[in-house]
């Protein structure tokens, strides 16, 4: 694939939408879509950080929420989205990751978006099963020594609880419960479920194979892209 360059020059012209719970490679597809089509893949974790890091005025109002683990208000996000996407390097389409979250973002997205020259926005929405996800994600096991990462189903170590690198014990992160991952799924759901309403209805969704293997999930959105007006 490294000699199709999709698109070419001015060929993405749109904002790409990639919607997914946690666990279902969408960040990964996001940045390799991004730099399949050479343009940026903004993503909200990465914006928090920078706006954070240069102590920016909507940077020292979203810190306290990220520290308390909140959601950062929506006024907020949407100001940094504003800012980032009206950059030079976002004038040929751009790959948002990790925003909108909300029906209310996704509104106001639109409205920042009508104003721009680019084409309607595509949303690639990753759809998984729950109960294969749930076993992935609770698979996880972290190296105690080196951080090294395993997952007992699909990457395990030669000798069980051991870091085939290191020798240290792996370990189960408390983030990688299956409670605590039960939950982060279930307000996944709960909060996505609106979006993808609104998005369907307007026929700009697609629906995308979350389980199947990265290589597949990004030949077929690049197929999807090559086929879009
Ligand atoms: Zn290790």
């Amino acid at each position: 694939m490294a000699d199709a360059p999709g698109p070419g020059a001015n060929g993405l012209c749109r904002a790409l939408i990639f919607l997914g719970p946690p666990g279902a490679g969408k960040g990964t597809q996001a940045r390799e879509i991004a730099k399949l089509y050479g343009v940026p893949h903004v993503s909200s974790g990465d914006m928090f950080r920078e706006h954070v890091e240069r102590d920016s005025p909507l940077g020292r109002r979203a810190k306290p929420f990220m520290e308390s683990g909140e959601l950062v208000p929506d006024e907020i996000v949407l100001g940094m989205v504003e800012e980032r996407i009206s950059r030079p390097d976002c004038a040929r389409g751009f790959v948002l990751d990790g925003f909108p979250r909300t029906l209310p973002q996704a509104q106001k997205l639109d409205e920042v978006l009508g104003s721009l020259p680019c084409r309607k926005e595509l949303v690639m929405h990753f759809v998984v099963d729950t109960a294969q996800l749930l076993r992935r994600l609770t698979g996880r096991r972290t190296c105690a020594v080196g951080g090294e990462i395993y997952n007992i189903y699909n990457h395990p170590p030669k000798s069980p609880g051991r870091c085939d690198h290191d020798g240290g014990e792996l370990i189960q992160r408390p983030d990688d419960r299956e409670e605590v991952i039960r939950g982060r799924l279930g307000t996944y759901e709960a909060r996505t479920r609106l979006l993808v309403d609104y998005y369907r209805r307007q026929g700009i969704l697609v629906d995308l194979d979350g389980m199947a293997p990265p290589a597949e999930v990004t030949a077929r959105i690049a197929a999807i892209l090559a086929q879009a007006r």
